[in-house]
C-alpha cells in the first residue's frame, strides 16, 4: 500500500483551486485532488455581475487553463458532488456512492443565493447570479427585458442595476433596509451610491420589501406586488438577496457549524483532518469583532494559501502561524470603483474627504481606532490605507482633517 498522502479539496471555486495551486507552490508532494460539482474549469465570479454581460466571454473568467492542472498533477474533477463525508474513515463520498480516503480534507464549498419564501419566486423570468449558468441564463434575457426589477440593494444587485442600465433596461432596485449596502459600508458612502443611481436612472426604493411576484398569465414574470401594497411592472427579477453559507456538509458530518463551518485560527475545524476556507467559514479575524464570514475574492486566495503553507509543511506540527490576511475588497458600479481597505462595517466615527483628483473617501475609526477606509475612484488612496494598516500605522481623527491632507503623504512612514 503506497504510503502516499492525500488532500481532498471540495469546492473547485476561488478558495479551492487557489488552494490546489498554492500547495503545489509550497512544495506539497501528495496527492491533490479537487472536486467541484460545478461543470468545466474553476473561474472567477466577479466579473459575472460586471464585465461578463457585455463581452460574454467565458474563457476570460478562467482561473487557470486546463494544461494547468494536468502540468501541476492536480486531479480536477469537474460536475462532481461530494454527497457526504464519512469521518471515522476518512472518506468523502461521491453522489454516486463511490468513495475516497484522506488524510486532510478542505472545504471550500463556497456560499448559496438566499431565496425568498414569496409566491410567484418560481416563474419564468425570476432569476438569481451567483454562477457561470446563472449569468449565461441572464445574458440570454437580459437584451429583451425591457423592465428589470432587482430585489436587494447589497452588491450584486447594484453592480447588476448599473449593467442593466448600460445595455438600455429601465431598472427598478427594491431594498428592505433603509439604505443600499448597509452590512458593508458606511453611511455616507451608502448616501454616495444612492445618489449615483438616481443619476443614471435607476429606480431607487428604499424601506421597500417585495411580498409577491405576478404571473403576467402565461407562467412568466409580470410585475411585483411591493410590501407598501403597490403593483410594479416587470419582466426581469433578479433575486440578490444576500448569500447563506453551503455548510450542509459540515453539519452532516458533525462539525460545529453556525453561520458557516466553524474554524479556529489556523482555520482548522474541530477535526484536526478537516479545514474550511473562504465564504464557508466562519472565523474571528484579529481585526474583527467576533466570529465572521468574509464573501471576498482576497478572502477566499489569502485563506488557501495561509493552509497550504500549513499543510505543505504537515498539518499535524503545532506552531502554525494564526489566518491574519488583511481584508481588502472591491465593486464596480458603472464607472464608479468602490474599494474598502479594512473591516469598516463597525465603524463608530467617519471622516468623510475628497481627494484632489476627484475620489471620495470614507475613513472609519472604531473606539477610538483607525479601522479602515472605503473609497471610490481613489486607487491610490485604497492602496495607501492598505499598506499603512497592514503596516499597522495608525492615522488620527485630527491628521485627516486637516485641510491639505493627502494620503500620500504616509509614504515616507512606510519606509
Ligand atoms: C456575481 C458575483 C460578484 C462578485 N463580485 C465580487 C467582487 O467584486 N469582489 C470580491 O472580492 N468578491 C466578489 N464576489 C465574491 C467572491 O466571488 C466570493 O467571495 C468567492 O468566489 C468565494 O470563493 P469560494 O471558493 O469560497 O466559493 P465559490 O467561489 O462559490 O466556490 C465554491 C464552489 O464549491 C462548489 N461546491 C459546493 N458544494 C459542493 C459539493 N458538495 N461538492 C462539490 N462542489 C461543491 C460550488 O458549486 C462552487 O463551485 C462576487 C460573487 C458573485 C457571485
Amino acid at each position: 500500500m503506497s504510503d502516499r498522502q492525500t488532500i481532498i479539496i471540495v469546492g473547485a471555486g476561488q478558495a479551492g483551486a487557489q488552494l490546489a495551486a498554492s500547495l503545489r507552490q509550497e512544495g506539497y508532494v501528495g496527492d491533490v485532488v479537487l472536486y467541484g460539482d460545478e461543470p468545466g474549469l474553476p473561474y472567477q465570479r466577479p466579473p459575472l455581475s460586471k464585465t461578463y454581460m457585455k463581452e460574454g466571454n467565458p474563457d476570460r473568467l478562467l482561473l487557470r487553463g486546463e494544461s494547468f492542472f494536468e502540468d501541476n498533477d492536480i486531479e480536477l474533477h469537474s460536475g462532481t458532488k461530494i454527497a457526504s463525508i464519512d469521518r471515522p474513515a476518512k472518506k468523502v463520498v461521491l453522489e454516486n456512492g463511490s468513495r475516497r480516503r484522506y488524510d486532510h480534507l478542505v472545504l471550500a464549498t463556497g456560499a448559496t443565493n438566499r431565496t425568498l419564501p414569496i409566491p410567484g419566486i418560481d416563474l419564468d423570468g425570476v432569476l438569481e447570479l451567483r454562477t457561470l449558468a446563472h449569468a449565461e441564463d441572464i445574458r440570454g434575457r437580459i437584451a429583451e427585458a425591457r423592465q428589470v426589477a432587482i430585489i436587494g440593494g447589497g452588491f450584486i444587485g447594484l453592480e447588476f442595476a448599473a449593467m442593466a442600465r448600460g445595455l438600455g433596461a429601465e431598472v427598478a432596485v427594491f431594498e428592505m433596509g433603509d439604505r443600499v449596502m448597509a452590512r458593508a459600508v458606511a453611511p455616507e458612502t451608502s448616501a454616495y451610491f444612492e445618489d449615483f443611481h438616481r443619476s443614471i436612472g435607476v429606480d431607487l426604493h428604499l424601506q421597500t420589501g417585495v411580498s409577491e411576484i405576478i404571473d403576467a398569465g402565461d407562467g412568466k414574470v409580470g410585475g411585483l406586488i411591493l410590501s407598501d401594497g403597490r403593483r410594479v411592472e416587470a419582466d426581469l427579477v433578479l433575486v440578490a438577496a444576500g448569500v447563506v453559507a453551503s455548510d450542509g456538509l459540515g453539519r452532516e458530518a458533525g462539525l460545529p457549524v453556525e453561520n458557516g463551518i466553524i474554524v479556529d485560527d489556523v482555520l482548522q475545524t474541530a477535526d484536526p483532518s478537516i479545514s474550511a476556507i473562504g465564504d464557508c467559514a466562519a472565523f474571528t479575524h484579529p481585526l474583527g469583532e467576533g466570529r465572521m464570514r468574509i464573501e471576498s475574492v482576497q478572502n477566499a486566495t489569502d485563506q488557501a494559501r495561509t493552509v497550504a503553507a500549513r499543510l505543505a509543511k504537515g498539518h499535524s506540527d503545532d506552531g502554525h502561524p494564526p489566518y491574519s490576511g488583511f481584508p481588502w475588497f472591491w465593486s464596480d458600479q458603472a464607472d464608479r470603483k468602490l474599494q474598502i481597505a479594512g473591516l469598516t462595517a463597525g465603524a463608530d466615527e467617519r471622516v468623510v474627504r475628497h481627494n484632489e483628483r476627484g475620489g471620495f473617501l470614507v475613513h472609519c475609526f472604531r473606539d477610538g481606532r483607525y479601522i479602515g477606509l472605503e473609497t471610490v475612484n481613489a486607487p491610490g488612496d485604497h492602496l495607501m490605507a492598505r499598506r499603512l494598516l497592514a503596516a499597522g500605522i495608525e492615522l488620527d481623527r485630527a491628521t485627516l482633517e486637516e485641510a491639505d491632507f493627502d494620503l500620500k503623504s504616509f509614504k515616507d512612514r512606510l519606509k
